[in-house]
């Protein structure tokens, strides 16, 4: 693999994170699990959170799920190095237990500030999580899978793109097709022109006070 790109603001980020303890998740977690990836990626994956293998190893994605990751990369000519991968929450929920509301509302800030900081142009969200989370919407993945949908995210304008997740696609043979057909659009969407700016708030509009999470009503 190529040399990692420097970018020292989400390097001093990730020294910030890495230290976390704003839920209990962090009581159990051999580390925090950041991301992995170009941090210029004009590509980004978010993923729901590390497993068993990506908390001793400290990267997002190593296990069964991230193999099959990295196939369907290879598919469209790229690799990990390529793009930036990450998840809704940063430590391993015991057990590999779905995550809960109040610990996604106590991660998603880190997540924002990851794409604040990488201006990716696409998003990939993978599963339900991820695709809740960033769509700010409740509707479930099986219905979204395969839809880009422009979002304001990190305050740019990016292009969402939710998609089956692979560990879910892993043992279901119709779900991988879905996926690798979903999979081979992602070329056609990182070569559309920039998103158009956000449109201008009003100076007067109420500020969102609630967290995504809560906004979207996980509580
Ligand atoms: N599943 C995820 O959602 N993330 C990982 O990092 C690994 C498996």
């Amino acid at each position: 693999m190529e040399a990692a790109v420097r970018h020292a603001p989400l390097e001093e980020f990730q020294q910030q994170v890495s230290g976390c303890t704003r839920c209990r998740l962090a009581e159990g977690r051999t580390q925090v699990v950041f991301g992995v990836g170009d941090p210029q990626a004009d590509l980004m994956f978010v993923g729901e959170a590390p497993g068993f293998h990506e908390d001793k190893e400290g990267y997002p994605f190593v296990g069964q799920a991230g193999k099959l990751l990295d196939k369907l990369l290879a598919g469209i000519g790229l690799e990990r190095g390529n793009v930036y991968i990450a998840n809704v929450l940063k430590c391993r929920p015991p057990g590999n237990r779905d995550p809960a509301p109040d610990e996604i509302q106590a991660c998603e800030s880190h997540l924002f500030r990851q794409i604040e900081l990488i201006v990716p142009r696409v998003v990939a969200t993978l599963g339900n999580f991820a695709t809740k989370l960033l769509s700010g919407k409740p509707t479930g993945i099986t219905r979204v899978h395969g839809a880009e949908q422009e979002v304001t995210l990190g305050g740019s304008r990016v292009l969402l793109y939710p998609l089956y997740h692979p560990a879910a696609a892993l043992y279901t043979p119709r779900m991988l097709q879905v996926l690798e057909e979903d999979f081979a659009r992602l070329p056609e969407l990182l070569g559309r022109p920039p998103a158009e700016p956000a449109p201008v708030e009003p100076l007067l509009a109420p500020v969102a006070a609630e967290p995504a999470a809560v906004q979207l009503g996980l509580f």
